[in-house]
């Protein structure tokens, strides 16, 4: 069932889809009347995320693979032209986590957080972005983090996927705004998701007491800041990272 809205008849690519930020955000464009293609690795969970919006009447789709793999997520991409001959936009959200000291961090934590967070983004907009330049539009979303300008001590992995992708993101901006195609990143602070799940209530007050907002940030409201940079109203900006962290870090 499509959705009357500013989005309907777009095509919004999403991956990391099945639980947290990622749902959030699928849910928020299918909302608005996009349809929503799902990416994930764990195909049960991410068929039940679908189902999830369709039970709501948003019209979404899964497309399980592993950004890490680069011919999966060429033909994955070739797969939805095909379906929808056009994606819209582009939110590359799916990523993890591998922390630990740098004197003891194994190489292939080292090399999956990178793999996944980095060049799985890296294959995706490649992937995407013919189709995007041919259309001569296109939006496209890259999740940073807040670690990326603070960094964090046991994150140094993750710290320089996140900071790669923001000079990844404003690189692009600068390379193909001629041709009608935005880029930007949004930098979450602590939000309330899985990957923020081990922490204990102790540390979970700690962290709060160093959010001036006093509270860990919800899907929704970075969601919320994706929903505006795939929009109308965000036409004029690109190559900029939206802090969405409740002031934790300016
Ligand atoms: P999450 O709850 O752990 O969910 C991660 C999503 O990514 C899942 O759908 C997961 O599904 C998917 N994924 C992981 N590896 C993948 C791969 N190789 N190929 C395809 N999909 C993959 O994470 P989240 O907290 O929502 O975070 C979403 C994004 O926001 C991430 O980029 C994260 O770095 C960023 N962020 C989060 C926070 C926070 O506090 N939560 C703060 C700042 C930034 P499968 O496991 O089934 O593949």
């Amino acid at each position: 069932m499509s959705r009357d809205g500013e989005l309907s008849g777009r095509i919004s690519l999403v991956t990391g889809a099945s639980r947290g930020i990622g749902h959030a955000i699928a849910r928020r464009l299918a909302r608005d009347g996009a349809t929503v293609v799902c990416v994930a690795r764990n195909a049960e969970r991410l068929e039940e995320a679908v189902a999830s919006l369709r039970k709501d009447g948003l019209t979404a789709e899964a497309l399980p693979l592993d950004i890490r793999d680069e011919d999966a997520v060429r033909s994955g991409v070739e797969q939805t032209l095909a379906r929808h001959t056009r994606i819209d936009h582009l939110i590359n959200n799916a990523g993890i986590t591998r922390d630990g000291l740098l004197l003891r961090m194994k190489t292939d934590d080292w090399k999956t957080v990178l793999e996944t967070n980095l060049t799985g983004m890296f294959f995706l907009t490649r992937a995407v972005l013919s189709a995007m330049v041919r259309a001569r539009s296109g939006r496209i979303v890259n999740l940073s983090s807040v670690v990326a300008r603070s960094g964090n001590p046991g994150q140094s992995n993750y710290c320089a996927s996140k900071a790669a992708i923001e000079g990844f993101t404003r690189s692009l901006a600068l390379e193909i705004a001629s041709r009608g195609i935005t880029v930007n990143a949004v930098a979450p602070g602590f939000i309330n998701t899985d990957m923020t799940a081990g922490l204990d209530d102790k540390a979970r007050q700690a962290m709060t007491g160093r959010i001036p907002l006093r509270r860990l940030g919800e899907p929704d409201d970075v969601a919320g800041a994706v929903r505006f940079l795939v929009g109308k109203e965000a036409s004029y900006i690109t190559g900029t990272t939206l802090n969405v962290n409740g002031g934790m870090h300016l």
